[in-house]
């Protein structure tokens, strides 16, 4: 267990200093969420769509040992090598010992949000090998040396002139380009290199079917496909929560995700595979890394539904005005907030305080996980199990004192109308982080209580 050397609130305030970056963040996702409005609204079952996509969810969660056992039959039955990862550690470790096997030094990589919560290009690089992002968004946080800040816009954070500077710097386009025609051209080029000279690719795994033993992988950029179209070893990792049982049950799922993640009627690529084509190998490693515990956890257990569309993320207001860097966790925003405190209650105890509970998250997930109730419910935890931080302990205690004793609670509100009334400079100050940002209310004449007794016969 480890203590996070900054919390949500302190990260936060780091990335609220720029507040250009944070408005400008705010619109996009804003405009991001309004986009997948338009776009399920054109639907007139969407509901019907996100009503069965949970009812599947909950059938492959229920069943999930045997639709697991299923599936690694029929993908070795189908010619894929599969591989059991109980941990984020034996998942490098296996990875790494495929690369060794075939003596491959350099690997291609598509987006991988699982690898990102197993930590492997950190694991691979101190193991001597070079690891190149794939997918536009995480090339770009990759050479600036940062972590995606949303899982699927992993580069949101960045303003198209930050860009530029990198590329100037890694890719050699001229100094001051910011032009985003010009930028991705850089960066194909780049990675067309990349794609040719690599002799393994590793993906993530979107969906994988119990039925037939094949998985799915949904891309925009086809990076994931070139990669393991050309690559000699392809390696596909997911979390064993990526099951479904069947086929059909597939249409659900694609036509929920890319609306629900940017608006787009299906992604630009749903690619499946179902066995390494001839001369090649194809392995799969599924990891469990806390999934287990999780699903025994009968509070969160629907968390494990996620098919990771980011919808939750963009819509959420303290996501969009605090940044995916302030959850300091592979996966932010509410998700990641009910995802990481299963993995380590101690460093993420402040995560699920990240939240205002409007519920925004939870009427917008495809999968209907009660988003905000679960975040609800890890507080309780949080709390009772003592990782709450001693202030917020001590405030606990002293508001618990002051509404469970009417007479306190009475003069408390008193002192409070008198302070407000006589010397506001006693609370508007900047020792006052309330009134840093907002006007401090009027002052009501009476309390309700008082009120009330005057005029209630
Ligand atoms: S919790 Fe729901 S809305 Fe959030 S990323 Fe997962 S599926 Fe999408």
């Amino acid at each position: 267990m480890s203590t996070p050397t900054k919390t949500h609130p302190e990260l936060s305030a780091v990335f609220n200093k720029d507040e250009q970056r944070v408005n400008w963040h705010d619109e996009t996702l804003w405009w991001i969420r309004q986009k997948r409005d338009k776009s399920a609204h054109s639907i007139p079952e969407w509901e019907i769509l996100r009503e069965k996509a949970s009812q599947i969810k909950n059938n492959a969660l229920a069943n999930l040992a045997e639709y697991l056992v299923s599936f690694e039959e029929k993908a070795k039955a189908n010619g894929i090598i599969v591989h059991w990862a109980a941990d984020a550690q034996e998942h490098n470790q296996i990875v790494h010992q495929i690369l060794q096997k075939h003596g491959i030094l350099q690997l291609v990589k598509s987006k991988s949000m699982l690898t990102e919560e197993c930590h492997l290009n950190e694991y691979l690089e101190k193991q001597g090998l070079e690891v190149i992002d794939s997918d536009l968004g995480e090339r770009i946080v990759q050479l600036a040396k940062e972590p995606p800040s949303h899982i699927v816009l992993p580069c949101i954070h960045k303003k198209k002139e930050e860009i530029g500077d990198l590329f100037h710097q890694h890719l050699g386009v001229a100094a001051g380009t910011s032009d985003p025609q010009i930028l991705t051209e850089a960066a194909r080029v780049h990675l067309r290199e990349t794609f040719l000279t690599r002799k393994a690719a590793l993906t993530g795994v979107n969906f994988a079917i119990a039925e037939t033993g094949e998985f799915v992988v949904c891309t925009n950029e086809g990076n994931a496909d070139m990669g393991a179209h050309l690559a000699d070893v392809h390696i596909a990792c997911m979390g064993i929560e990526k099951i479904i049982p069947k086929r059909k049950h597939l249409g659900v799922f694609l036509r929920l995700l890319a609306r629900s993640a940017t608006g787009q009627p299906i992604t630009t690529y749903s690619s499946h595979f179902k066995k390494p084509r001839a001369g090649q190998e194809m392995h799969l490693v599924l990891v469990d890394n806390g999934r287990t515990v999780q699903m025994g956890r009968e509070d969160f257990r629907a968390s494990l539904k996620c098919i990771r569309c980011g919808a939750c993320m963009n819509t959420c207001p303290v996501y969009r005005r605090s940044g995916g860097h302030s959850y300091h966790n592979a996966i932010s925003g509410p998700i990641g907030a009910i995802l990481a405190p299963n993995l380590d209650r101690e460093k993420y105890a402040d995560l699920p305080f990240a939240s205002t509970l409007c519920g925004s998250c939870s009427n917008v997930c495809p999968v209907k996980i009660d988003i905000h109730q679960q975040l609800y419910k890890w507080r309780q935890v949080i709390v009772q199990e003592g990782y709450a931080t001693s202030s917020k302990k001590m405030s606990m205690k002293i508001m618990n004192y002051t509404l469970s004793s009417p007479g306190i609670y009475r003069t408390a509100g008193k002192a409070g109308r008198w302070v407000l009334k006589y010397i506001p400079f006693a609370v508007n100050n900047h020792f006052n982080p309330w009134y840093k940002q907002r006007d401090m209310p009027e002052v009501p004449k009476e309390s309700f209580g008082e009120w009330y007794k005057k005029n209630v016969k």
